[in-house]
């Protein structure tokens, strides 16, 4: 099986193609150590299959040498005969690169151009984006098979001639172009290895072909100089290739063999976070499609608006990308995890990921087991589950509103968590309020400013709920209302007075409109909606309220500007109240009294506005002096 010299181009079309596929094909240079590390790693398992039991050691070797110009990557595989180079080098590409070619001219949009450039295995290619000139050195494992030489400046012609690699296996030596010459830095290549190849299947050894040997001082074993001190002695030790990565990570460690502290370790690795995660899932199955991964849960940063989450996507320990929205459903990406799936090609397109049903079942499954761990933690670990929850809450709520199939998995264990610190299930609450709140969900968007109203309801033994996550809770109560078919109906604390009202005798001949008048008439305000009720905390004389929904539908429309419409209301079991009522509208006293109770309504719901509280002051002073007189 002698080899035959041969020279040609990969095709006559080639010329066209080259600097299309330089220029398309990949935005990202880095990737063409991923795409001839794979194909090592792929060489390497090929032979051990074919010779199993063997305890031959398999690594690929990348060496950097600078002043050579070139990088090489030497595996020890199952390397290719003179027809295997044809074929699956020469051919292959040229056969995928001419389908491109046909699919490139018909699509002028650039985004489709990327697309389609995803569908072609052209991965060894890739090697042109940074080489002018590259070389393969190779000897199959079948026996008597010769050594090949292939060698090619361009990517279009090539020649094949005897080679002289001895031991079954690969080497590609690219001869790096001088404008990439940045790939000749070790530090540059370390970094795309550990990027892409960090936790490939075989040990991928990094070699500075430049590097000095060391030396240092050493202390001689047993013998001490008149001090007393170690002698020492200079030992040089030479430069050594590195191991780049782990072969073994441990997502595809059985998860009843991983240990907490493992996972944490990983994390904090991967993530660069120096926090521990709140808790992770395993994901492990075979059937009926591959996936593997570690999914983590982290702690709430104070600026949660603008992180991102990360997961990274593997396709048989090969690093693929970095959040792809189509395998992982969008809600997880502000997880932080790994996810392995054999069966996605390195080179992934988005058309093909979107159009792709195994796609959608794995992300189907992924939303599935998130929804079974955090229901699984609500039935068995409910205070740990509580603990989590400020930090996992707004993660959860977001995936209810954009996921339904989530939202039906954790209905049952959404927590709202209350203004005393308990929390509460949506069932809960119900159950406990239901005599009192009568089909509404009390709520405060800020605990603090709200803190009168809050006290009026919890002192009735009325829960009130703290949604104070701003756009989100807001996004959420809607949800919950309308799509989430949750039976209650979510009310700020000011936004009625149902809650809070109790029959009584007290002042029920008061005349409603009369008190509208005196106090549109006193304040000013012609517009004032005024409602008398009896409320079950007589020492309140008034309240002001805001309706839910017109309140709701002012804070979305923000940039709209429309003006707050309160309405205020009067306690009629209050005295005050009645005592008003029968006072001359003339009498100056009575505009006193009229304004100060209602701004004293007015800042029980939130502080008064800096005008506002200059004629409060001013006002309150007035009705002191009046007081000692
Ligand atoms: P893909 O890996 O997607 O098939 P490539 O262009 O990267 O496409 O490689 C083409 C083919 O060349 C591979 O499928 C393999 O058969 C062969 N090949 C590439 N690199 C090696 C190698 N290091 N050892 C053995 N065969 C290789």
């Amino acid at each position: 099986m002698a080899v035959n010299q041969v020279k040609g181009n990969v095709s006559i079309d080639a010329e066209n193609i080259m600097p299309v596929i330089k220029r398309w094909l990949y935005s990202d240079k880095d990737i063409f150590l991923r795409e001839v590390v794979s194909n090592a790693c792929d060489a390497i398992t090929k032979y051990r299959m074919l010779h199993q039991g063997t305890d031959e050691h398999m690594e690929v070797l990348v060496t950097v040498d600078k002043e050579k110009k070139t990088i090489t990557i030497d595996d020890t595989g199952i390397g290719m005969t003179q027809d295997e180079v044809e074929r699956y080098i020469n051919q292959v590409a040229f056969s995928s690169a001419s389908e491109f070619m046909k699919q490139f001219a018909q699509n002028e949009n650039k985004d489709e151009k990327n697309d389609i450039i995803g569908h072609f295995g052209l991965g060894f290619y890739s090697v042109f984006m940074v080489s002018e000139k590259v070389e393969i050195d190779t000897l199959s494992e079948k026996e008597g098979a010769e050594p090949v030489h292939w060698v090619s400046e361009d990517g279009m012609g090539f020649e094949i001639s005897e080679g002289t690699r001895a031991t079954h296996g690969t080497t590609i030596t690219l001869h790096v172009s001088e404008e990439e010459k940045e790939f000749l830095d070790v530090w540059r290549v370390r970094e795309v290895l550990e990027r892409y190849c960090g936790y490939m299947a075989y040990p991928v050894m990094l070699f500075d072909a430049n590097a000095k040997p060391y030396e240092h001082d050493e202390p001689i074993e047993g013998e001490t100089d008149e001090d007393g001190k170690p002698k020492m002695r200079k030992v040089t030790e030479e430069p050594k290739p590195e191991q780049i990565n782990d072969t073994n990570p441990l997502w595809l460690r059985k998860p009843s063999e991983c240990k907490d502290e493992e996972y944490k370790e990983f994390y904090h690795k991967v993530f660069h976070d120096y926090e521990d995660p709140l808790f992770w899932i395993h994901l492990n199955v075979d059937y009926p499609f591959n996936l593997k991964g570690i999914l983590y849960f982290p702690k709430l940063k104070e600026d949660f608006g603008v992180r991102e989450g990360q997961i990274k996507l593997f396709s048989g320990q090969v690093f693929v990308a970095d959040n792809i929205k189509e395998i992982i459903p969008e809600f997880l990406m502000l997880l932080r995890g790994v996810i392995d799936c054999p069966d996605i090609p390195l080179n992934v397109s988005r058309s093909f990921l979107q159009n792709d049903g195994y796609v959608k079942k794995i992300s189907g499954h992924i939303t599935k087991k998130v929804a079974d761990k955090l229901t699984g933690l609500f039935n068995t670990e409910r205070s740990a589950y509580e603990g989590y929850w400020d930090d996992i809450g707004p993660f959860v709520k977001y995936g209810c509103m954009t996921d339904s199939k989530f939202y039906d998995a954790v209905k049952d264990v959404l927590l709202f968590k209350l203004t005393d610190g308990k929390y509460k299930t949506l069932n809960e609450y119900k159950t406990d309020n239901e005599e009192k709140a009568s089909g509404k969900l009390y709520y405060t968007s800020d605990a603090k400013r709200q803190a009168a109203s809050i006290s009026l309801y919890t002192e009735r033994g009325i829960d009130v709920a703290v949604l104070d996550f701003r756009e989100l809770d807001a996004g959420f109560m809607n949800f919950m209302e309308y799509s989430g078919n949750c039976g209650v109906k979510f009310a700020r604390v000011d936004a009625d007075v149902s809650g809070l009202t109790e029959e009584g005798e007290e002042g029920k001949d008061l005349d409603e409109n009369q008190l509208q008048d005196l106090f549109r008439k006193e304040l000013g305000n012609d517009k004032l909606p005024v409602k008398l009720a009896a409320m079950a905390n007589t020492d309140l004389i008034a309240m002001v309220t805001e309706d839910e929904q017109g309140r709701r539908m002012r804070e979305a429309y923000r940039m709209m500007n429309m003006p707050e419409s309160y309405t205020l209301v009067l306690n009629r079991r209050n005295a005050t109240v009645a005592a008003l009522a029968g006072r001359d509208p003339e009498d100056e006293t009575t505009k006193l009294l009229c304004e100060q109770i209602y701004d004293l309504a007015r800042m029980s719901a939130k502080p008064l506005e800096a005008e506002q509280i200059t004629e409060f002051l001013a006002r309150s002073q007035k009705i002191v002096s009046m007081l000692v007189k």
